[in-house]
């Protein structure tokens, strides 16, 4: 077993603006659970996910979201302004779920996180970071976007992902196939779901 390491959040707030990824074309925002959308201002969320034989179709149904700004607007000088509400995603940071290669989610660390980054480098290879922030949405959330993957996958031709730079949906199998969605430095070939 890997010694663990003992992580602390310096609250730097970098992980709060640097929200968008972009490879390829696609443009990814902060990912939001159906709901978590009201944690945000309408004009601020997006589509992220659906399924449907097309975007147009009449039964076609979203079934994640994402948050299209880079700068999260609930940021201030102090820290997260709605903390205690704040989404999975940035509860669960910096560990984020993603889609290993044979589509089985894993978690896996955000290398933006400077501090973390740093930590790392002092401790052997396969060490594992300790914070409480995290593991207490681990039974909650990580299921959840099991799920949302496991309905993306059941059906590859009727899995969708909106782009945000183009403000149009695209094929998930793309985006598996070329693993553009990557929302870490890791180098495994992981996508974020
Ligand atoms: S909701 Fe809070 S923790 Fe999440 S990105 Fe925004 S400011 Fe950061
Ligand atoms: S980048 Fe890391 S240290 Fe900075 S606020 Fe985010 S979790 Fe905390």
């Amino acid at each position: 077993m890997p010694e663990p390491i003992t992580y602390k959040c310096i609250n730097c707030g970098v992980c709060c603006n640097k929200l968008l990824i972009e490879r390829q074309g696609v443009r990814k925002g902060l990912p939001l659970l159906p709901e978590e959308v009201d944690l945000f201002r309408k004009d601020h969320v997006k589509p992220g996910y659906g399924v449907g034989k097309s975007p147009r179709d009449l039964n076609f149904r979203i079934i994640a979201y994402q948050m299209r700004l880079n700068s999260c607007p609930h940021r201030r000088l102090g820290g997260c302004f709605m903390h205690a509400y704040r989404p999975a995603i940035c509860r669960s940071y910096p560990l984020v779920p993603v889609i290993e290669q044979g589509n089985r989610v894993v978690k896996t660390f955000d290398m933006t996180c400077i501090t973390l980054k740093d930590r790392i480098r002092d401790y052997p290879s396969g060490a594992v970071p300790v914070m409480a922030s995290s593991l207490d949405v681990e039974n909650e959330y990580y299921p959840l976007v099991a799920a949302i993957t496991e309905r993306l996958l059941k059906d590859l031709d009727e899995a969708w992902f909106y782009n945000l730079k183009t403000g149009r949906w695209v094929p998930f199998k793309e985006m598996l196939t070329a693993r553009v969605s990557r929302l870490n430095t890791s180098s495994n070939g992981t996508i974020h779901p």
